[in-house]
């Protein structure tokens, strides 16, 4: 009797692009947790050779510098969307990535071409192993990290509502200071979408979202029916 070739599911790709302070990291972990998908935060790479680079004495505004460091460090990303880990060198830098030092370096770091394809091969390799599918968030993931990605997204906010969302984040003075937030945003911006090599922008085939005007859960909704119309399809 003939039985009928099986064919393993194809794993879905699903990038999520967009400057900070837009929901990018809340929406990707809540649709990865609900299609039972992995997650990855691709800005928590930039940000784990950051801490290293920081943290062995390189001067990060010397771009040779950092690219002769860039393959020292080994980095390993966890993608579970319920608990998402980071490591350097086998430790735990969930915590010290997220310090205002680290945010103030980590663009220029990540404009060196010789980090960029060594945490390019790493988000490759990742995606390539996941299933059945896996969101992965960041800023060049659409046009450059992953092209052929099944679902597309760019999400955008207002300049006021990535502020206040991102100031919501921060704890105590950080936190109060708006302005300050804001311009923070708009440097980091500037210098991210300005880069000779892979910076932030829109794939051409991407689906732009506005999330100003919307709740977490309305965006969660608006980029899960997108992937299953595409599954559908
Ligand atoms: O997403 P998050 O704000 O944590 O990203 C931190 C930084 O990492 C960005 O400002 C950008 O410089 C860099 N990044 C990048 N490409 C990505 C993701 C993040 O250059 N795909």
């Amino acid at each position: 009797m003939e039985t009928a070739a099986r064919t393993a599911p194809a794993t879905v790709i699903v990038a999520i692009d967009g400057p900070a302070g837009t929901g990018k990291s809340s929406t990707s972990k809540a649709v990865a947790a609900k299609l039972g998908f992995g997650y990855l935060d691709t800005g928590a790479q930039y940000r784990a050779i950051t801490w290293w680079m920081l943290a062995n004495g390189i001067d990060v505004n010397d771009p040779a510098a950092v690219a002769t460091a860039a393959a020292k460090p080994a980095i390993v990303s966890g993608t579970d969307p319920a608990a998402p880990t980071i490591t350097v060198d086998g430790t735990d830098v969930s915590g010290p990535i997220r310090t205002k030092d680290v945010t103030a370096a980590v663009s220029a770091v990540s404009a060196v071409p010789e980090v960029r394809a060594r945490i390019t091969d790493l988000q490759r390799s990742i995606a390539a192993t996941a299933e059945p599918g896996i969101v992965v968030e960041g800023r060049d993931i659409g046009s450059t990290v992953l092209p052929d990605a099944d679902v597309k997204v760019f999400l955008t906010a207002s300049p006021e509502a990535r502020a206040a969302r991102r100031s919501g984040e921060l704890k105590g003075k950080e936190a109060a200071d708006l302005a300050a937030t804001q311009a923070a945003l708009a440097k980091r911006d500037h210098a991210d979408s300005n880069r000779k090599t892979s910076p932030l922008t829109k794939a051409e085939d991407a689906v732009e979202v506005d999330t100003t005007e919307l709740t977490l859960d309305q965006v969660i909704e608006c980029v899960v029916t997108l992937i299953e119309e595409k599954r559908s399809a």
